[in-house]
């Protein structure tokens, strides 16, 4: 077999496994297909010359033009929808034009076998190399047209690199023509061709700026290992000369002998040295997070912000993955608003991470070792030991905070209202001072941004509530005891026939014991939201949700707004237990039952219902519903932010503190309740607590405390 032959036979061996790997991976997806087809074409080719290069028949230099008429189309192809995929964003056109034009050249070949032989022409051969090169060429431009619209980093880079390959493969392609045509010259063109269809196949999987450095770092050293190890065996073996079979054994072995022990350290001294040399393309973080500055004072909705800083990061190409969270605005989460890398959870709670958020009040965590070359001079970069437990958590080694302050003047603590954390999976100390420098002057630019958005107005004031609540508790107990004895004073006045008091001094004496009553409700409802903490898992027992629901519908049954109304209950009998407090459950209950009465005043029916859920806003899991349905007048849609806040109210008795205690019992267990409304129709309140030990685990389980309250 001749060098030209047994090259092709690889190349197609090749190409044919990078095209079936490629497949396998997603066989649905339009580009895969593509790129299979367009490597089963390449391979089918490079088979076809294998075999006219070894075989006399001249069937064969006809058959392999089939496959290389095939080319174009396959190619354009799978490039127009390898440039349509999401991320490239190019719009996808099918391959007609070029289509027919295949067509055409494959009656040519019918035509050229049955009829007279034209494919042994020079006049044929050129015009059909012109179509295949052409339509090759015709690929790389799309490309570089592509490369040139786009205005992402990543893909900018892997189309540049994408464009540079092609044309060069292309081209080397080209050249294994000019031995045919008697020039001297080495044919590369299919080891090219193997390695770009490689590099391509890879891309599309990883799109990453960073995957692509890492992936150009890997084949730099593969590149460079099979030069290295080629010499050696080349210098060896070409010193034997021909002729001498023992002698080519011997240095054959010696030579891989050789190869072996070489091989590990100098795949490792250069896998350090290109690691080394892509840490040294790594630019200043503040490069890149200074540049968008003037973008991110345009800014003041959430998303864009964080897609912007997101994409700052991305092509900075110093984060493998980082997280951007912001708190909820009812303050008792995080949610993850973007992020890079890997998967990072949805929501996370706000207690968990109160270790963390208080170490950010100061400044930026950062866990990763000293790196040898910095002085790490400020201790305050680490945070406590549990705040770098919660940070390794969220896999990640450096974080640092989004700070405000609720009241610039006033004496309170400032609030954590967001945080970017993040890692470079690929290096120890991947960030130096410079870096955490700019980190610092990102975060209070995105707070400045942040602070004036709406969702921190709203927690800006419900902070200042808290801290005024704090104030008001204490303040609340000092008026609890000169009621009681206002009101037991006036009992007594009531209650004494000599004092000869008239019908209408009754009267008012009745108002005072009244308003004392009403004041005294008030003030002990505003206590009970002061003080409840219901997360203590001592008074925690299992508790049966149904038995709570069948209990609070018979309070409601018994109140005065229950009038008008019908109560409807309807259980799902198979409901698991919850962990918790089952009074502190009842009363958030009946707060819901109340507020649903009191919206119908004129009638309706207000429906308890209990359900199995897998899902609720905190993510999947087991949940079990208790829901509120009402046929009253709704909530509009500005009054929805507002439910929670402690004292907002709409009624002119009301405290405005039945949600806000009702939503702090349910998240100190852990749960959440889920608000949805149709102004005119009714409004839906849902209680989602996690799902504790199943009916039928409870029945086996010797520690059984289901309780009734
Ligand atoms: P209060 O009942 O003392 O006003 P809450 O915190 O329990 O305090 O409720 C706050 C406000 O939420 C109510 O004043 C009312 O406007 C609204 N609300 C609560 N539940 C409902 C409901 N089922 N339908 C309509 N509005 C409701």
């Amino acid at each position: 077999m001749n060098p030209q032959a047994v090259s092709a036979l690889l190349a197609a061996l090749l190409i044919l496994a990078i095209g079936v790997t490629v497949w396998l991976r997603n066989r649905r997806d339009r580009t895969n297909g593509w790129f299979a087809a367009f490597s089963l074409t390449l391979a089918a080719w490079q088979l076809c010359t294998a075999l006219a290069a070894t075989s006399s028949d001249p069937l064969w230099h006809w058959l392999v033009l089939w496959p290389a008429a095939a080319i174009p189309p396959m190619a354009i192809g799978f490039f127009s929808a390898f440039l349509a995929q999401p991320s490239i964003g190019a719009t996808y056109r099918r391959p007609q034009l070029t289509l027919i034009a295949t067509a055409l050249v494959l009656l040519a070949l019918i035509y050229s076998q049955v009829g007279v032989h034209l494919h042994d022409q020079l006049w044929f051969q050129i015009p059909f190399a012109v179509y295949v090169y052409g339509a090759l060429y015709l690929c790389v431009g799309m490309l570089f047209q592509q490369y040139r619209r786009s205005t992402r980093q990543a893909e900018r880079a892997r189309l540049r690199y994408l464009t540079l390959g092609g044309f060069i493969t292309t081209t080397f392609a080209l050249s294994d023509v000019l031995p045919r045509l008697g020039v001297g010259w080495p044919t590369v063109g299919n080891v090219l061709a193997v390695l770009y269809l490689y590099f391509l196949a890879q891309t599309m999987f990883r799109s990453r700026l960073i995957d692509l450095n890492e992936l150009l770092g890997k084949m730099a050293v593969l590149g460079i290992l099979v030069v290295l190890l080629s010499i050696v065996y080349g210098v060896l073996l070409a010193w034997v000369g021909s002729g001498q079979e023992g002698l080519f054994l011997l240095n054959a072995l010696t030579a891989s002998f050789v190869i072996l022990i070489v091989f590990e350290p100098i795949r490792s001294s250069l896998e350090a040295n290109v690691a080394r040399w892509l840490l040294r393309q790594r630019k200043p973080l503040r490069t890149f997070l200074d540049f968008r500055r003037g973008d991110w004072i345009a800014t003041s909705d959430l998303p864009t912000l964080a897609g912007r800083l997101m994409d700052a990061l991305e092509e900075s190409g110093r984060f493998t993955d980082a997280y951007l969270y912001l708190i909820a605005p009812d303050g008792n989460s995080f949610e993850c608003i973007a992020s890079i890398g890997e998967a990072a959870s949805p929501t996370l709670d706000a207690g968990r991470l109160r270790e963390l958020t208080d170490r950010l009040k100061v400044g930026v965590i950062n866990t990763e070792p000293a790196p040898r070359y910095a002085r790490r001079g400020a201790t305050d970069e680490r945070g406590s030991k549990a705040a770098e437990l919660v940070l390794g958590e969220l896999g990640a080694t450096i974080a640092v905070g989004f700070v405000g302050y609720p009241d610039p003047g006033a004496d309170v603590e400032p609030i954590v209202f967001g945080f970017l954390a993040g890692r470079d999976a690929r290096a120890v100390a991947a960030f130096d001072e410079d870096d955490i420098a700019a980190l610092q002057g990102l975060a209070r630019q995105a707070a400045r941004v942040l602070e004036a958005s709406r969702a921190f107005e709203q927690l800006k004031a419900r902070e200042r509530l808290a801290a005024l609540g704090a104030m008001a508790a204490g303040l609340a107990h000092e008026i609890r005891n000169p009621l009681g004895a206002i009101k037991g004073a006036t009992q007594l006045l009531m209650s004494q026939p000599d004092l000869r008091l008239g019908g209408e001094s009754q009267e008012f004496l009745g108002v005072i014991v009244e308003e004392v009553n009403r004041l005294n409700n008030v003030v002990t409802r505003f206590l009970d939201y002061a003080r409840v903490d219901h997360s203590n898992a001592a008074t925690h027992q299992y508790v049966a949700l149904n038995a709570v629901v069948k209990k609070t519908a018979q309070l409601l049954a018994q109140a005065e707004e229950h009038r008008n109304c019908a109560i409807d209950v309807e259980l799902d009998e198979i409901l698991s237990f919850v962990d918790g407090d089952a009074e502190a459950l009842v009363q958030v209950f009946l707060n819901l039952g109340l507020n649903a009465l009191q919206a119908m005043p004129q009638g309706g029916t207000l429906t308890i219902s209990t359900h199995r859920r897998n899902r609720s806003r905190q993510g999947f899991g087991r949940f079990c519903e208790v829901r509120f349905v009402d046929t009253g007048a709704g909530i509009p849609k500005e009054r929805m932010d507002n439910l929670f806040i402690p004292f907002f109210t709409t009624k002119q008795t009301g405290s405005g503190l039945g949600l806000a205690i009702a939503q702090r019992i349910v998240s100190q267990h852990g749960g959440t309740i889920e608000v949805s409304s149709n102004v005119g129709r009714g409004a839906t309140f849902s209680v989602l607590l996690p799902a504790g030990q199943t009916q039928a685990e409870a029945a086996t389980s010797p520690e059984r405390r289901a309780e009734t309250p």
